[in-house]
């Protein structure tokens, strides 16, 4: 990616209107007219948006990065039409960043006890360092019968049946055999013992934030959030806004609803409130309840409808709902039979 193009694929802060926009090259813009369509370049032939020349004449074509628009046959084709070029690049590096950032990715797995979905926040799940798996809040405070009905000793897994850690150093020791294994919340957890200095880890931000990247880059979008707050309030780095934004917006892209939060206060902060809105929806829809309190702020100051407001709060009742039901009534029914029928075959 040249310099150009990393300076003109930012977000530009606006908020585009018009998602669906079928994208063209306008017909002044360029020698290449009609080279390509960004939503439908089959049809279409491809020629270099500044010399004209076709892919027929043996070039390979290249696209410009930002905006997937136009082609080019050459670096210096392109940087001498940068200039025509500039500005419907950057709309449309922005649109299509937009569409990625407002888009929910699908839902969490199912709990691998009762397979009802996974709560999307963090305090709705219960990771286990015995075995690496994820489960819900419910299964793992359900308590365990026996099949006479007689509350049994549930210190254990409630996944794969091993004992609770019996000390700190236990529960470390697990985590590294998780990390050897390349598992991301083992690596992100224990970039937070780094950052609280606990647990025999001594405070180093450095470490931690480290550790969060790695955890990022195997695809664990709180770690993203986590360094976005670390640039938020420069721990261990400056502080740097931009790049806070920009790691909540990764965070965010993944599915990570505090992210999506801090994304909508910032927003509302620098007076883009109609972004604001829209993340805070995302938020408080994946059951983010201080959402709703912005969100009522912003309906307050006119900058949310009263059909957005009832629509959000909804939503969060909703998803209140969901939880308890599916943490006091549902999943403790699925539990009791699941781990009835695994003690039962003696697992
Ligand atoms: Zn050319
Ligand atoms: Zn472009
Ligand atoms: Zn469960
Ligand atoms: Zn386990």
């Amino acid at each position: 990616m040249n310099n150009t193009e990393k300076e003109d694929g930012v977000c530009e802060n606006k908020l585009c209107n018009n998602l669906d926009a079928q994208c063209s090259i306008s017909s002044n813009s360029t020698q290449g007219t009609g080279s390509i369509s960004a939503n439908n370049n089959t049809d279409v032939i491809s020629l270099c948006a500044n010399c004209g020349k076709g892919e027929e004449e043996s070039v390979k074509l290249k696209s410009c990065t930002a905006c997937k628009l136009v082609k080019y046959c050459s670096r210096e084709c392109q940087i001498a039409h940068r200039p025509q070029h500039k500005k419907e690049c950057r709309k449309r590096a922005a649109e299509l960043h937009d569409e990625k950032l407002f888009k929910q990715p699908p839902p969490k797995e199912d709990c691998p006890i009762c397979f009802v979905q996974l709560p999307s926040l963090a305090t709705g799940q219960r990771y286990k360092t015995c075995c690496g798996k994820v489960i819900c809040s419910g299964c793992s405070y359900a308590p365990v019968y026996d099949d006479q009905g007689n509350e049994v000793d549930n210190r254990k897994c409630a996944f794969c049946r091993t004992g609770w850690p019996k000390s700190d150093e236990e529960e470390v020791q697990r985590l590294k055999k998780r990390m050897e294994l390349d598992d991301p919340i083992a690596i992100f957890n224990q970039g937070g013992y780094y950052r609280e200095g606990i647990r025999g880890f001594p405070q180093d931000y450095t470490k931690a934030l480290e550790l969060c990247h790695r955890a990022a880059e195997l695809g664990h979008a709180a770690s993203y959030c986590s360094i976005g707050c670390y640039f938020e309030n420069g721990h261990g780095v400056e502080i740097d806004k931009k790049k806070a934004r920009h790691y909540y917006e990764l965070s965010a892209m993944g599915g990570d609803l505090t992210a999506r939060y801090n994304l909508g206060n910032n927003e509302g902060r620098r007076g883009n409130t109609e972004r604001a809105l829209k993340h805070l929806m995302i938020a408080v829809r994946g059951g983010y309840a201080k959402s709703l309190e912005k969100i009522k702020e912003l309906y307050s100051n006119g900058h949310a409808t009263k059909e957005e407001y009832t629509t959000a709060l909804r939503w969060s009742t909703l998803m209140r709902l969901k939880v308890l039901n599916g943490t006091k009534l549902l999943q403790h029914e699925r539990i009791i039979v699941t781990i009835n029928l695994l003690i039962r075959s003696n697992i």
